[in-house]
C-alpha cells in the first residue's frame, strides 16, 4: 500500500527537503501541513510565504539561489508602489508573485477558505504532495523587542524582525497572535491521524514547526499518533545552516545545538531525531533523553543528497517502530 507521510514545514527548508522527500520515494503519498504564521497583509493583499516557497519549489517555480520568490522575476509593481511612496519597500514583491496573492485574496474575498484557496493554486503548480495550511484561521506570530523609540517593549510582525530588521535586535518572546482560537484546517487532524509516518523537516522549530504545533490539537494529534514521528536538525555545527533560527530558539530559551532542538520537542513528540555528522557527539545525549538518534549527512546541497537524507529519516522511523 502505498506510504502515508505527513510533512509538517515551513518555507525553504521545509521545501527542499519535500523535493528530496518526494525524489527518494517518488510514490508515496505526501501531506504538507504549512506554517501559516509567517502571513503578512500588503498592499491590500494576502501573502502565504511558506505556503508559496513550498507550491513554488515543488511546482518548479522557485528561484532556486535565492530560495524564495519566483524564477525570472521582475519588479515592475514594487517600483511603482515606490514611485507614489508606498511601501513597505523591505519586503520585496516580484511581479509574478503579485499575481498569486492577488488570486489569493481574490478568492478569500469570494469566500473561500485558505485550504481551499491553496488547493486552486496548487492546481496550476501541481506540487506533487497535497498541500494545507495549518488553519484557516489568521495567526499572526509577532515577536516582542526593545522598543527603539522608548523605554519599553513593542511587538512587531514576524517578517519585520526577520526581513526588515534581519533579527539583529533581541527577541524577548515570540507569540503566535490567534493560535489559541484557530482551529486545524480540515484534513489536518485527519492526515496526522491516518499517517504511516510523521516528519518534521529540518526547518524553524520555533517559527515554523513550533508555530504548526501551537495550532489548538495538532500537538496532541502528533504526540498521539500512531506513526513514528522523526525529525532532521535544522543547526549544524551549533548554528543554522541558513538564516536567524539561534535568535529566536534563544527567545524559547533553547541553546543553538542540534541536541538542544530534540530535547526542546522532546520524546512525548518525537520518537527520533536526525543530526548532521558533524554533531555526531550530540547522539548520546539526545538518546539519553529518550529519542532515537543518528547521525547522517544533513546538507542539502541538491535534490540527491536531500533524497538521502529523507530516506535516512524514514529509515529511523521504520527503526522505531520495529
Ligand atoms: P523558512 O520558513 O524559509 O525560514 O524555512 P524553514 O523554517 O522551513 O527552514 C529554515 C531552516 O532550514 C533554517 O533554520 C536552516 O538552518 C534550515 N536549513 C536550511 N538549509 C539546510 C540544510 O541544507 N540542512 C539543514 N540541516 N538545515 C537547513
Ligand atoms: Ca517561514
Amino acid at each position: 500500500m502505498q506510504q502515508r507521510i505527513v510533512v509538517l514545514a515551513g518555507g525553504i527548508g521545509g521545501a527542499r527537503f519535500l523535493r528530496g522527500l518526494k525524489s527518494a520515494v517518488p510514490d508515496a503519498d505526501i501531506t504538507v501541513i504549512g506554517n501559516t504564521g509567517d502571513d503578512i497583509h500588503l498592499f491590500g493583499l494576502k501573502v502565504c510565504p511558506d505556503l508559496d516557497t513550498v507550491m513554488y519549489t515543488l511546482g518548479g517555480g522557485i528561484h532556486e539561489e535565492q530560495g524564495w520568490g519566483r524564477a525570472g522575476e521582475s519588479f515592475a509593481v514594487k517600483e511603482e508602489l515606490a514611485a507614489y511612496g508606498v511601501g513597505p519597500e523591505w519586503f520585496g514583491l516580484g511581479d509574478r508573485d503579485f499575481a498569486t496573492h492577488i488570486v489569493r485574496t481574490q478568492m478569500l474575498g469570494a469566500g473561500y477558505p485558505l485550504s481551499a484557496v491553496t488547493e486552486a493554486l496548487c492546481r496550476r503548480w501541481q506540487p506533487g504532495v497535497r498541500l494545507l495550511p495549518m488553519s484557516d484561521d489568521r495567526v499572526e506570530t509577532h515577536v516582542l523587542i526593545d522598543d527603539p523609540d522608548g523605554e519599553g517593549r513593542k511587538a512587531v510582525h514576524f517578517q519585520e524582525y526577520w526581513v526588515r530588521l534581519h533579527a539583529a535586535t533581541p527577541a524577548h518572546a515570540i507569540v503566535p497572535v490567534g493560535a489559541e482560537e484557530a482551529k486545524p484546517a480540515p484534513g489536518v487532524l485527519e492526515a496526522i491521524a491516518a499517517a504511516d509516518v510523521i516528519l518534521f523537516p529540518p526547518s524553524n522549530p520555533v517559527v515554523s514547526v513550533g508555530t504548526i504545533l501551537a495550532v489548538p490539537g495538532v500537538r496532541e494529534a502528533v504526540a498521539s499518533a500512531a506513526a513514528p514521528v522523526v525529525g532532521l536538525s535544522p543547526i549544524v555545527g551549533n548554528a543554522p545552516v541558513r538564516g536567524m533560527a539561534d535568535k529566536v530558539l534563544e527567545a524559547v530559551g533553547v541553546e543553538s545545538t542540534a541536541a538542544a532542538v530534540a530535547r526542546h520537542y522532546g520524546s512525548g513528540l518525537i520518537d527520533g531525531w536526525l543530526v548532521d555528522t558533524v554533531d555526531a557527539d550530540a547522539v548520546a545525549e539526545v538518546e539519553s533523553a529518550g529519542i532515537r538518534c543518528r547521525s547522517v549527512p544533513l546538507m542539502m546541497t541538491d535534490v540527491e543528497a536531500t533524497a538521502r537524507m529523507a530516506a535516512q529519516a524514514l529509515a529511523l522511523a521504520e527503526e522505531v517502530r520495529a
